[in-house]
């Protein structure tokens, strides 16, 4: 069952009521995470805290939680939910305050919303890649910080489903940086790899697991800039998010990526992805 936290009070979600001058409405002045929960449980919720303190301290706004409180908070979500597969969104504005201003307002309580929705489970037989095209990346220089202003990341997945496609590469400057909502890896000639963190990409946790995973099993691995060409010519792209985990792209704009196919490299990633999960859940 759906559920939602709203500022200490647990309800269902379409019941969850903000203020019209909550930042968030007003300036998109909140941040927030998406955890996934697989088996009742959250997977990587320590890297998820470790961002979310990161983007609360790049937008200047203290946690209004610490760890600790969050991780107790979160776990009861789960556990009021009733659900085993399914999606933690965790948003924090900087609450409410009248009359408008950019100026930020001095002891003012932030907005705390959790929702747990049902997701469905990612059978790997159902995955079909993705058909991708490129586009210019115009979004702003710190996309790095998960703020809750999506505009830019919209208008440009919304242009690609337009033009029949799955979703877009973003092009920064002739270089990948990321997907809509999605980190971008590719392989050339057995060699994985994905941009390096920087403010121009959300540093994803699904990318740093799979950099680690792949780092400790000895694949060739770098973090290094992907150029255009490079990525048009690759023989494998796939790209990564909590929902999606490791999504297969078959064609890049028109043209298909390898045999059009998963590759052997994604799927070597994905066995090792899912394997982590299982240790994750039996530990
Ligand atoms: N980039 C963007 C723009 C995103 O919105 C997301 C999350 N949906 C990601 C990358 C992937 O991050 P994560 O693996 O932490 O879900």
């Amino acid at each position: 069952m759906a559920i939602a936290y709203l500022n200490g009070e647990w309800l269902a979600p379409e019941k969850a009521r903000v203020s019209v001058f909550d930042r968030g409405f007003m300036f998109g002045d909140g941040i927030y995470e998406v955890m996934p929960v697989y088996e009742g449980r959250i997977f990587t919720l320590e890297q998820h805290l470790v961002r979310l303190g990161r983007s609360l301290g790049e937008i200047r706004l203290r946690s209004p939680m610490s760890d600790d409180e969050w991780k107790i908070l979160l776990t009861h979500a789960i556990e009021k939910s009733g659900e085993q597969t399914a999606l933690l969104y965790l948003q924090v504005t900087r609450g409410i305050a009248s009359p408008r201003s950019h100026e930020y307002p001095q002891d003012v309580t932030p907005t705390v919303l959790i929702t747990v929705t049902q997701a469905p489970q990612l059978l790997r037989d159902s995955v079909v890649p993705y058909r991708m095209v490129t586009k210019r990346d115009f979004r702003w220089g710190r996309g790095d910080i998960k703020v809750v202003s999506l505009i830019a990341n919209g208008l440009l997945k919304n242009e690609a489903l337009d033009e029949g496609y799955d979703d877009a590469i973003l092009l920064r400057d002739g270089e990948v940086t990321e997907s809509t909502s999605s980190n971008v890896f590719i392989a050339v000639n057995g060699v994985i790899i994905t941009p390096p963190k920087s403010h121009f990409l959300l540093h994803g946790i699904t990318r740093d697991h799979l950099v680690e995973l792949a780092r400790s099993n000895g694949l060739a691995i770098e973090e290094r800039a992907i150029s255009e060409a490079e990525l048009l010519g690759a023989d494998e792209v796939w790209i990564t998010s909590t929902g999606h985990e490791l999504w297969p792209v078959s064609e890049v704009n028109g043209r298909p990526v390898g045999n059009g196919e998963a590759g052997v490299i994604w799927q070597t990633l994905d066995r090792l992805f899912q394997e982590s999960k299982s240790t994750y859940l039996r530990s």
